[in-house]
């Protein structure tokens, strides 16, 4: 269900007629949708282009976000990447322009973390169902770990396929998809006049201009507190992205099984309860996010600073946190 404050959708909804709008269509507000998509709850707010333009706007982000999903979705038997993993072991399958650049930035960003952001890990993290409890034995881990490489996956770019060079290798984009959503949708709106919006997918925003004078302000989550903030960032026209050890976890043996995988073990890292990462695009700041959250405070940090123009805050699992030097005082 979609959800909408513009004048026009309330309208719609007790039936009145466009003609009755009139007076309350004269001027652009701010409008704002909320929905449940790719597993997570997307919102979008933003400031009307022109008068009464909103709700087709959020109508336009939501379809985005099914499109993406429909694509990307290792949940779904029908999505591309489904299709991948079935056919692609030793045997080359066609992809469409716009996986074969994404699939290729995952590929590169595995190549900046050190291997920890890996879209392999899937070989293992298929085997885990969070929601049920489920977690592979000590076996059937080291097993699948075998097929978790990002150099098992071969991408032809030029010729626009990609197969994988081992048994039981399986890729799963969920590290980036969501940051790569709002990244599109971001640009859609801009495309359309909109200078002033926030779209957000769970732990993933992408902003677009400023408040109309004002940052927008973004909250990092406390990871053990559902309904508190541990701090407030303002941002303008900027992508922020937070991995959290809360999102999707279930505990057994006393440990936290969570949604992030490290690619060396194909268990949850238990060093951070959760990382964000600021920085110009979505995509990027979504798949660092998971990456730094695999590689922990020192190596994560360290990779952070060698970076123009991105931050992070990492609150690691004593609750402490830690800042990249271009957010601290002065820096
Ligand atoms: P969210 O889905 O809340 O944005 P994250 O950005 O933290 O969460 O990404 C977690 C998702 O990334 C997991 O649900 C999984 O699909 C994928 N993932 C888990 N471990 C890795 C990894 N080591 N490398 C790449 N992707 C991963
Ligand atoms: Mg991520």
């Amino acid at each position: 269900m979609h959800r909408f404050s513009s004048p026009l959708h309330f309208a719609r909804a007790l039936g009145l007629s466009l003609a009755v709008l009139g007076c309350a269509m004269a001027q652009a507000q701010w409008v704002s949708g909320e929905a449940a998509i790719m597993g997570t709850s997307i919102r979008v707010e933003l400031w009307e282009p022109k008068p009464g333009a909103g709700a087709g706007l959020i109508e336009m982000v939501m379809g985005e976000m099914h499109r993406i999903d429909d694509l990307m979705s290792t949940y779904k038997d029908t999505s591309t990447v489904s299709d991948i993993n079935r056919r692609a072991t030793h045997a080359a399958v066609s992809l469409d322009d716009e996986l074969n650049e994404l699939i290729e930035r995952a590929l590169s960003f595995s190549q900046l973390t050190d291997g920890a952001f890996d879209i392999t890990y899937a070989s293992v993290g298929r085997l885990y169902d969070y929601r049920e409890g489920v977690k592979p034995d000590d076996k059937q881990r080291e097993k699948a770990l075998d097929a978790v490489n990002f150099q098992f996956v071969e991408l032809d770019k030029s010729n626009r396929n990609i197969r994988f060079n081992h048994d039981n290798v399986h890729i799963d984009l969920g590290g980036v998809a969501k940051g790569y959503a709002v990244e599109n949708a971001v640009a859609m709106l801009r495309k359309r006049g909109v200078t002033s919006a926030i779209v957000t997918a769970g732990g993933d925003s992408r902003i677009l201009g400023d408040r109309r004078g004002r940052p927008w302000t973004v909250g990092i989550r406390d990871p053990r507190n559902r309904e508190g903030l541990v701090t407030r960032i303002p941002l303008v026209d900027e992508a922020i992205s937070t991995s959290g050890d809360y999102e999707r976890f279930f505990e057994s043996d006393g440990k936290r099984h969570h949604h992030i995988v490290h690619p060396q073990t194909g268990k949850s890292p238990s060093q951070l309860r959760s990382v964000t990462v600021i920085g110009s695009d979505a995509t990027m700041t979504d798949a660092l996010s998971t990456g730094v959250f695999v590689l922990g405070h020192a190596r994560g940090l360290a990779l952070i600073e060698t970076l123009d123009d991105v931050e992070a805050v990492i609150i690691d699992n004593q609750g402490a946190m830690h800042y990249s030097s271009g957010l601290m005082p002065g820096g």
